[in-house]
Formats: structure tokens, sequence, C-alpha cells
């Protein structure tokens, strides 16, 4: 069973204490389909110019994502450049050239649409939306946001993750959306906008999944050198995600409840943080399950008391 993944493709210019790189392969779909690929197989929804490499259309393609779903146009790929802190904990984003992301206009491929899980990355919510309309079986579907649809585009959102299952977002654009500071009474008011299920990312400290009642709280990974932290939130999507399409994850059937979604934050908390090993997506180059397994087996270890 797949996944369906929707967002951007991109090239990205990042500097961090530790190195730029000018332009190396990115986008929010891109961390999300890499991610997944270690325990489903993502049919990636996105658009790319003609200046699309045929080295990283190789790499998702050998990761065993479906790439029939990504568009090709005349033009250029979208380009992303950021800097960040010297502790990494803020970004400032230095470029955003939309070019052929500007017309993304999502159609999904028949095939993909009976698929039973889908992940809505950071995009307009009215495509979120109609991706979403588009799709005939699903089990769970969700997605990520940022702070620009939720300030300018909050109707729109609303209406969009009304018809969601679960929602991730860091800790800033939970306290944006629910115009809460404190996150415990920040948690059930988005949980009332529709989502069942809501995690709140937290950067280098980890993150909190609540559900109506209960939350359950995992720490960041200790890594040693943080590299570059690009798509670290989107590989939480992926871990997340792509762990519940491998258990075949149906909330209706009640054969996979809560204990299967605090695994599932452990798995994306563990694709995060092999995220930041290296520059861009390198570390997806040759990461291995068996190395997910062991760090997931060492969260359990250093949580457990
Ligand atoms: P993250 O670090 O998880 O927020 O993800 C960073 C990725 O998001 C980068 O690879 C960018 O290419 C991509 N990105 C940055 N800005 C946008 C945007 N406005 N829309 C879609 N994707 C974006």
């Amino acid at each position: 069973m797949s996944l369906v993944v929707v967002g951007s493709v991109a090239y990205d210019g990042v500097e961090t204490p530790h190195g730029r790189v000018e332009r190396m392969l990115g986008g929010a779909a891109t961390y999300i389909s890499l991610a997944a690929s270690f325990f489903t197989r993502p049919r990636l929804v996105g658009i790319v110019g003609d200046d699309f490499a045929e080295e990283d259309r190789q790499l998702l393609a050998s990761r065993g994502v479906d790439l029939e779903g990504l568009e090709r146009v005349p033009g250029k790929t979208f380009f992303w450049a950021g800097k960040y802190s010297a502790d990494m904990n803020d970004r400032e984003t230095l470029t955003t050239e939309l070019n052929v992301f500007a017309d993304f206009n999502p159609k999904l491929p028949e095939s993909y649409r009976k698929e039973p899980y889908l992940l809505l990355g950071n995009i307009q919510p009215a495509l979120q939306r109609s991706v979403r309309a588009q799709m005939n079986c699903l089990r769970l579907a969700g997605g990520d946001t940022m702070n620009f649809w939720i300030k300018d585009y909050r109707e729109e959102l609303l209406a969009t993750i009304a018809e969601w299952d679960f929602l991730l977002i860091n800790d800033s654009e939970a306290r944006l959306l629910s115009g809460e500071a404190n996150l415990r009474k920040a948690a059930p008011r988005i949980l009332a906008m529709g989502p069942h299920t809501l995690v709140i990312k937290r950067g280098e400290y980890g993150a909190i999944l609540f559900r109506e009642d209960s939350y359950f709280i995992v720490p960041g990974y200790l890594l040693e050198d943080v590299f570059d932290p690009t798509g670290a939130g989107d590989c939480f999507a992926g871990g997340f995600i792509g762990y519940l399409a491998e258990q075949g994850f149906d909330l209706k059937s009640g054969r996979i409840g809560r204990s299967d979604l605090s695994r599932a934050v452990i798995y994306g908390s563990v694709m995060g943080s092999f995220c930041c090993e290296r520059f861009g997506v390198d570390r997806f180059r040759e990461l291995t399950r068996a190395e997910i397994d062991a760090r997931f087996e060492e969260f359990r270890k250093f949580t457990s008391f």
C-alpha cells in the first residue's frame, strides 16, 4: 500500500556554520518522499522545470519513489535559499524563486487516486484541498502548513485542515493557529478544528503528539554535529506517515491504535535526525533501514526509566 506525497521539488542554496552549498536537490516533497521510502512506496506529485537534473530524478527513482506524478514543464525549477544562525535554531530565507511552481495545479495520475495514505506538504491550502478531493479510498490523510498560510489564508486553511486526520506543525505555528501561547492549551483548540491527531514539532527539543484524551512527548535526538537542518521537518513527516503506511494503519478498523502513533512519532524523529547529519538529501544516499531501526532502539533506551 502506497503513500501519495504532494509538495515542492526544488533546488536549494543553503549556508550553515559548517559550510555553504549553492545549489542542491531539495523541496518538501523530495525530503518527505526520501524519508518515507524506507517504509513504503511514495508516489510523488510535484512540478519541475526542464533544468531538473537526470541524476536528481535518478536518486528519487533509486529509492523507489514513483515519479509518474512529477510534471516536467518548460522553465526553471523552484529555487529557495536560506542561511542558518550560529546555533542553527533560526534561519533566514534569502531567496524564494517560485518559477514553474507558481503555476502548480496538482493533478493526480489515475493510478494514485485509490491509495490509502496521503501526505500534503506545505503548499497553498486550496491546492492541498483539491488533492485530497481527488482521492477516493483514504484511510489517513494529513499534512503540514506554515506561518504564511496561517496568517494570510486563514479561512482557506481552516476549511482544508477540517478534512484532515492529522496535522504536523512547529510550535510557533501552533501558537499562531490557535491564538494560545501555551501549547497545552493550544492543542485542544487545534484538535477542535478537525484533525484527531496533532504533532507539534519543537526543533532540536523534539515533538509532542496530542490526541483528544492523551499526549506523548519525545525528546530530540542528541546529534554531535548538525550540518544542515533543512528538510528535517519534512523528513519527520515522511518517517511518521511512512511508518503508519508500512503498518497498514487504519483508525476505523481499530486494529492499530495509540501506541502505533507514538512509534510513528519516534520514527519521525529518527528520520529528522538523520536528515541533519549531512547537507541536503545526502544522508539518504547511503542510509539503511538497519541504521534507522538501531536509532529507534536508542530512543527506546534513552527515554525509558
Ligand atoms: P523544512 O526545513 O522542513 O522547513 O523544509 C525546507 C524545504 O522546503 C526546502 O528544501 C525548500 O526547498 C522548501 N521550501 C522552502 N520554502 C518553500 C515554500 N514557500 N513552499 C514550498 N516549499 C518550500
